[in-house]
């Protein structure tokens, strides 16, 4: 089956097309029209199976236009958080998306004119996302949709108490995902949360 048949928007496809990609891998095949749907998800998948596009292409056609800061994702390390969000940036270049990743280990001047900016996308590791919130720089107020990636490196790096911080801040009518390369029981217990 082609990208073509799993009703992704013409923007979105045209993104998809200019990546280079010609076929769904099977995790996108299975996640993507569960995420179309508006449904949640809980996908046990390493890196190199396809998972950002799994997520990031009907998350892109879902949210259609630029608008609210709408989908907040969270990756474990900086460079998970770069290379997600330039993925994002790829598959958005056909539209007026805008994405933003915020992480630790460099200044605040640049993320701070994104966010003035307006984005819908935030792609952030917690520590950082945790500064923002206490600026008041992010609000999570108009979060409809949420990605945790990477969830067991999150909490082998000790991400737990600021996932948490999040997620309570979190609209609770909201489209979640969870992926990660194992499921230990505690994670199943953050799924189930
Ligand atoms: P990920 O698992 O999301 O880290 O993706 C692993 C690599 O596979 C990345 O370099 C992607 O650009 C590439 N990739 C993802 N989906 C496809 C696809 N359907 N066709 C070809 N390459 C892909």
């Amino acid at each position: 089956m082609a990208f073509k048949a799993l009703n992704l928007s013409a923007n979105v496809l045209r993104g998809v097309q200019a990546a280079g990609y010609t076929d769904p891998t099977p995790i996108q095949l299975r996640a993507i029209p569960v995420v179309l749907g508006g449904g949640d998800l809980i996908a046990s998948a390493q890196t190199g199976t396809g998972k950002t596009a799994a997520f990031a292409l009907p998350v892109l056609t879902r949210l259609g236009q630029h608008g609210r800061a709408r989908v907040l994702v969270l990756e474990p390390t900086r460079e998970l958080a770069a290379q997600v969000e330039t993925a994002f940036r790829d598959f958005a270049r056909f539209t007026d998306i805008r994405t933003v990743a915020v992480f630790g280990g460099v200044g605040y001047g640049a993320q701070r004119s994104d966010l003035k900016r307006g984005v819908d996308i935030i792609v952030a590791t917690p520590g950082r996302l945790v500064d923002y919130l206490k600026t008041g720089e992010i609000s999570l107020r108009d979060i409809t949709i949420l990605i945790l990636d990477e969830v067991d490196r999150m909490l082998d790096m000790g991400f737990l108490p600021q996932i948490e911080d999040v997620l309570k801040k979190l609209p609770r009518d909201r489209q979640t995902m969870l992926f990660s390369a194992t499921m230990p029981s505690s994670i199943v217990k953050i799924a189930q949360n």
